[in-house]
């Protein structure tokens, strides 16, 4: 799934599980961070930049998909956020959520462009080979799966700043929220009473 669908899903989540902005952008973070394993592609471009040789996203396949998206990922992950953590447990039981979370997604819709790109999820990687999940009925990852669940997760989280006056924009910063979260509900509170007005 895209990586705006996982930051803003494993927003929501740690809005029910912890109640600081910093634990949350921790377990915001461990929905997040097995996409660290696709940096490979930075690479590639960059010694296709360098060298003019073809681009072949050599390291992007040889990584993505195997280093952080596994159960070792997940422990190191979630060891290394906790210790930044106000309340550790409940932070490292978010990080865990959202971690498997984001291998859910993964699961349900990261299919290429043909029938035959399943991608599968190595569980043990990257220390043990198995066990290997896919799902035959994987969507593709620019499919309209995606696009609407991306949309509602995208409407829910506005929905959540206009109730609670928070927003995903804490993960970058206090100010950041405080100026987003005010100018939404503003914007919501004229719309509802021009509508009932
Ligand atoms: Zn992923």
């Amino acid at each position: 799934m895209s990586p705006i669908a996982h930051f803003i899903g494993s927003w929501l989540v740690a809005t029910a599980v912890v109640d600081t902005p910093r634990d949350r952008r921790l377990v915001t973070l461990a929905g997040i961070l097995p996409d660290a394993d696709g940096l490979g592609m930075v690479a590639d471009v960059a010694k296709h930049l360098a060298t003019g040789q073809e681009l072949n996203f050599l390291y992007y396949q040889k990584f993505h998909h195997l280093w952080c998206h596994g159960w070792p990922a997940a422990i190191a992950f979630t060891l290394a956020l906790t210790l930044f953590a106000k309340r550790r447990w409940r932070v490292a039981l978010g990080c865990l959520i959202t971690f498997h979370l984001h291998l859910l997604c993964d699961l349900l819709g990261s299919r290429g462009p043909s029938v035959a790109d399943l991608w599968p999820i190595c569980y043990g990687e990257p220390l043990f080979r198995h066990p290997v999940w896919f799902w035959k009925g994987q969507w593709r990852l620019d499919g309209w799966q995606n696009t609407v669940i991306c949309l509602g997760l995208f409407a829910g989280a506005l929905a959540m700043t206009v109730k609670r006056g928070q927003s995903f924009t804490e993960f970058f910063g206090q100010q950041a929220d405080t100026a987003f979260s005010a100018t939404l509900q503003k914007w919501w509170k004229s719309f509802v009473s021009r509508k009932s007005g």
